[in-house]
Protein backbone atom coordinates (compact mmCIF):
# COMPACT_ATOMS: atom_id res chain seq x y z
CA UNK A 1 0.00 0.00 0.00
CA UNK A 2 3.07 2.08 0.81
CA UNK A 3 4.47 1.50 -2.26
CA UNK A 4 1.40 2.06 -4.40
CA UNK A 5 1.26 5.51 -2.65
CA UNK A 6 4.69 6.42 -3.20
CA UNK A 7 4.54 5.43 -6.97
CA UNK A 8 1.39 6.85 -7.48
CA UNK A 9 3.17 10.73 -5.71
CA UNK A 10 6.18 9.83 -8.00
CA UNK A 11 4.03 9.58 -11.00
CA UNK A 12 1.64 12.51 -10.27
CA UNK A 13 5.05 15.03 -9.71
CA UNK A 14 5.88 13.98 -12.83
CA UNK A 15 3.04 14.93 -14.55
CA UNK A 16 2.91 18.13 -12.65
CA UNK A 17 6.60 19.25 -13.98
CA UNK A 18 6.02 17.60 -17.34
CA UNK A 19 2.65 19.70 -18.00
CA UNK A 20 2.75 22.65 -15.82
CA UNK A 21 2.47 26.12 -17.06
CA UNK A 22 5.72 27.00 -14.73
CA UNK A 23 8.78 27.28 -15.07
CA UNK A 24 11.47 25.55 -12.61
CA UNK A 25 14.36 27.39 -12.19
CA UNK A 26 17.35 26.34 -9.48
CA UNK A 27 14.32 24.61 -8.22
CA UNK A 28 12.20 28.11 -7.52
CA UNK A 29 8.92 27.94 -9.66
CA UNK A 30 8.51 31.13 -11.96
CA UNK A 31 5.07 31.86 -13.91
CA UNK A 32 5.81 31.22 -17.65
CA UNK A 33 5.78 34.31 -19.55
CA UNK A 34 5.50 34.58 -23.14
CA UNK A 35 8.42 36.65 -24.58
CA UNK A 36 10.45 37.21 -21.34
CA UNK A 37 13.64 36.17 -21.56
CA UNK A 38 14.23 34.25 -18.48
CA UNK A 39 17.75 33.68 -18.34
CA UNK A 40 19.84 33.00 -21.42
CA UNK A 41 22.46 29.89 -22.45
CA UNK A 42 25.74 31.87 -21.02
CA UNK A 43 24.24 31.86 -18.14
CA UNK A 44 22.63 28.72 -17.58
CA UNK A 45 26.25 27.63 -18.86
CA UNK A 46 28.16 29.28 -16.37
CA UNK A 47 26.20 27.83 -13.57
CA UNK A 48 26.85 24.62 -14.59
CA UNK A 49 30.41 25.76 -14.14
CA UNK A 50 33.24 22.93 -14.18
CA UNK A 51 30.44 20.94 -13.08
CA UNK A 52 31.27 18.33 -10.57
CA UNK A 53 27.26 17.58 -9.45
CA UNK A 54 27.65 13.23 -10.30
CA UNK A 55 30.69 11.42 -10.82
CA UNK A 56 30.95 11.40 -14.84
CA UNK A 57 32.98 14.31 -13.96
CA UNK A 58 35.72 12.56 -13.41
CA UNK A 59 36.01 10.82 -16.42
CA UNK A 60 35.02 13.20 -19.07
CA UNK A 61 37.59 15.16 -21.51
CA UNK A 62 34.52 18.22 -21.93
CA UNK A 63 31.32 18.65 -20.85
CA UNK A 64 29.28 19.04 -23.59
CA UNK A 65 26.63 21.68 -22.98
CA UNK A 66 24.97 22.09 -26.12
CA UNK A 67 25.23 24.16 -29.40
CA UNK A 68 22.86 26.26 -32.00
CA UNK A 69 20.86 28.99 -32.36
CA UNK A 70 19.63 30.60 -28.88
CA UNK A 71 16.51 31.44 -30.30
CA UNK A 72 16.15 27.87 -32.52
CA UNK A 73 12.40 26.85 -33.22
CA UNK A 74 13.49 23.71 -33.32
CA UNK A 75 15.58 21.85 -30.53
CA UNK A 76 17.26 17.84 -31.28
CA UNK A 77 18.20 16.66 -27.74
CA UNK A 78 19.97 13.45 -27.34
CA UNK A 79 21.06 11.17 -25.03
CA UNK A 80 24.66 11.64 -23.57
CA UNK A 81 27.94 12.72 -25.61
CA UNK A 82 30.07 10.01 -27.22
CA UNK A 83 33.82 9.66 -27.70
CA UNK A 84 33.75 11.69 -30.52
CA UNK A 85 31.61 14.02 -28.74
CA UNK A 86 33.62 13.97 -25.27
CA UNK A 87 36.59 14.76 -27.16
CA UNK A 88 35.67 18.02 -29.13
CA UNK A 89 33.08 19.09 -26.28
CA UNK A 90 30.60 19.36 -29.04
CA UNK A 91 27.18 17.18 -29.20
CA UNK A 92 26.22 15.09 -31.83
CA UNK A 93 29.64 15.15 -34.08
CA UNK A 94 30.77 11.55 -34.61
CA UNK A 95 28.71 9.12 -37.12
CA UNK A 96 25.51 9.77 -35.78
CA UNK A 97 25.81 13.31 -35.13
CA UNK A 98 27.26 13.14 -38.87
CA UNK A 99 23.82 11.45 -39.67
CA UNK A 100 21.97 14.17 -37.59
CA UNK A 101 23.55 16.76 -39.58
CA UNK A 102 22.29 15.26 -43.14
CA UNK A 103 18.80 15.18 -41.36
CA UNK A 104 18.67 18.71 -40.18
CA UNK A 105 20.01 19.49 -43.53
CA UNK A 106 17.23 17.79 -45.65
CA UNK A 107 14.45 19.74 -43.51
CA UNK A 108 15.86 22.68 -45.08
CA UNK A 109 17.97 24.16 -41.90
CA UNK A 110 21.96 24.24 -41.32
CA UNK A 111 22.85 22.97 -38.25
CA UNK A 112 23.56 26.78 -36.81
CA UNK A 113 19.86 27.12 -37.17
CA UNK A 114 18.49 24.49 -35.03
CA UNK A 115 19.99 23.89 -30.94
CA UNK A 116 21.69 20.46 -30.76
CA UNK A 117 22.01 18.99 -27.12
CA UNK A 118 22.02 15.67 -24.69
CA UNK A 119 19.98 15.07 -21.12
CA UNK A 120 22.96 14.24 -19.76
CA UNK A 121 26.12 16.91 -19.99
CA UNK A 122 29.17 14.34 -19.99
CA UNK A 123 29.95 10.84 -21.37
CA UNK A 124 29.29 7.79 -19.47
CA UNK A 125 31.88 5.09 -19.50
CA UNK A 126 32.05 2.52 -22.49
CA UNK A 127 28.37 4.44 -23.61
CA UNK A 128 26.67 2.59 -20.74
CA UNK A 129 22.94 4.17 -19.98
CA UNK A 130 22.43 7.19 -18.17
CA UNK A 131 21.89 6.41 -13.80
CA UNK A 132 18.90 8.16 -12.47
CA UNK A 133 21.42 9.62 -10.21
CA UNK A 134 22.95 11.39 -13.04
CA UNK A 135 19.55 12.16 -14.87
CA UNK A 136 18.53 13.72 -11.73
CA UNK A 137 21.50 16.17 -11.76
CA UNK A 138 21.64 17.25 -15.57
CA UNK A 139 18.12 17.04 -16.13
CA UNK A 140 17.80 20.75 -14.58
CA UNK A 141 20.07 22.16 -16.99
CA UNK A 142 18.16 20.83 -20.04
CA UNK A 143 14.86 22.01 -18.84
CA UNK A 144 16.58 25.59 -18.48
CA UNK A 145 18.60 25.08 -21.41
CA UNK A 146 14.28 24.77 -23.45
CA UNK A 147 13.08 27.47 -21.40
CA UNK A 148 15.55 29.72 -22.40
CA UNK A 149 15.48 28.87 -26.42
CA UNK A 150 11.33 28.30 -26.22
CA UNK A 151 11.29 26.58 -29.15
CA UNK A 152 8.13 25.89 -31.35
CA UNK A 153 9.08 22.42 -31.27
CA UNK A 154 11.35 19.52 -29.44
CA UNK A 155 12.50 16.41 -31.29
CA UNK A 156 14.00 13.78 -28.76
CA UNK A 157 16.20 11.80 -30.65
CA UNK A 158 16.05 7.63 -29.59
CA UNK A 159 14.28 6.01 -26.42
CA UNK A 160 16.30 7.09 -23.62
CA UNK A 161 15.70 10.73 -24.76
CA UNK A 162 12.19 10.22 -25.52
CA UNK A 163 11.89 8.16 -22.08
CA UNK A 164 12.91 10.26 -19.15
CA UNK A 165 11.55 13.41 -21.01
CA UNK A 166 8.29 12.07 -21.17
CA UNK A 167 8.65 10.41 -17.68
CA UNK A 168 7.66 6.74 -19.72
CA UNK A 169 8.12 3.31 -20.41
CA UNK A 170 6.67 2.86 -23.55
CA UNK A 171 9.12 1.77 -26.03
CA UNK A 172 10.40 4.44 -28.84
CA UNK A 173 8.31 2.36 -31.10
CA UNK A 174 5.04 3.74 -29.53
CA UNK A 175 5.84 6.65 -28.50
CA UNK A 176 7.23 8.22 -32.70
CA UNK A 177 4.67 9.34 -35.46
CA UNK A 178 2.74 11.73 -32.76
CA UNK A 179 3.80 14.85 -30.82
CA UNK A 180 3.18 14.60 -27.32
CA UNK A 181 3.62 17.78 -24.49
CA UNK A 182 6.27 18.58 -22.75
CA UNK A 183 6.48 21.78 -20.84
CA UNK A 184 3.75 23.46 -23.11
CA UNK A 185 6.07 22.80 -26.42
CA UNK A 186 5.06 19.86 -28.79
CA UNK A 187 7.69 17.48 -28.69
CA UNK A 188 8.48 14.24 -31.12
CA UNK A 189 10.17 11.47 -30.34
CA UNK A 190 11.94 9.70 -32.92
CA UNK A 191 14.53 7.02 -33.45
CA UNK A 192 18.49 7.74 -32.83
CA UNK A 193 20.51 8.22 -35.51
CA UNK A 194 22.87 5.59 -34.56
CA UNK A 195 19.88 3.16 -34.52
CA UNK A 196 19.50 4.46 -37.81
CA UNK A 197 23.17 3.55 -38.86
CA UNK A 198 22.42 -0.20 -38.00
CA UNK A 199 18.99 -0.34 -39.07
CA UNK A 200 19.09 1.66 -42.18
CA UNK A 201 15.31 0.65 -43.09
CA UNK A 202 14.09 2.52 -40.03
CA UNK A 203 15.45 6.20 -42.43
CA UNK A 204 11.55 6.27 -43.73
CA UNK A 205 9.94 6.29 -40.39
CA UNK A 206 12.21 9.01 -39.09
CA UNK A 207 11.48 11.11 -42.00
CA UNK A 208 7.67 10.60 -41.77
CA UNK A 209 8.55 12.24 -38.14
CA UNK A 210 10.77 14.83 -39.71
CA UNK A 211 7.82 16.37 -42.07
CA UNK A 212 5.45 16.01 -39.13
CA UNK A 213 7.76 18.46 -37.49
CA UNK A 214 8.45 20.75 -40.61
CA UNK A 215 4.28 20.98 -40.67
CA UNK A 216 4.01 21.96 -37.17
CA UNK A 217 6.82 24.51 -37.57
CA UNK A 218 4.59 26.09 -40.57
CA UNK A 219 7.37 24.79 -43.09
N1 LIG B 1 24.63 10.21 -29.13
C1 LIG B 1 23.93 11.08 -28.38
O1 LIG B 1 22.86 10.75 -27.84
N2 LIG B 1 24.41 12.32 -28.25
C2 LIG B 1 25.54 12.74 -28.82
O2 LIG B 1 25.91 13.91 -28.66
C3 LIG B 1 26.24 11.81 -29.60
C4 LIG B 1 25.78 10.56 -29.75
Amino acid sequence: MRGELLELTRALKNHIITNSRSIYIKGEVYPRVKGIEVENLKDIRSDMGDCKRCDLSALRSNLVFGEGNPEADLVFAGEAPGADEDMQGRPFVGRAGQLLTRIIEAMGFKREDVYICNILKCRPPGNRNPKPEEIEKCEPFLIRQIESIKPKAICALGTFAAKTLLKTDAPISMLRGRFHLYHDIQLMPTYHPAYLLRNPGAKKLVWQDMQMIMEEMGL
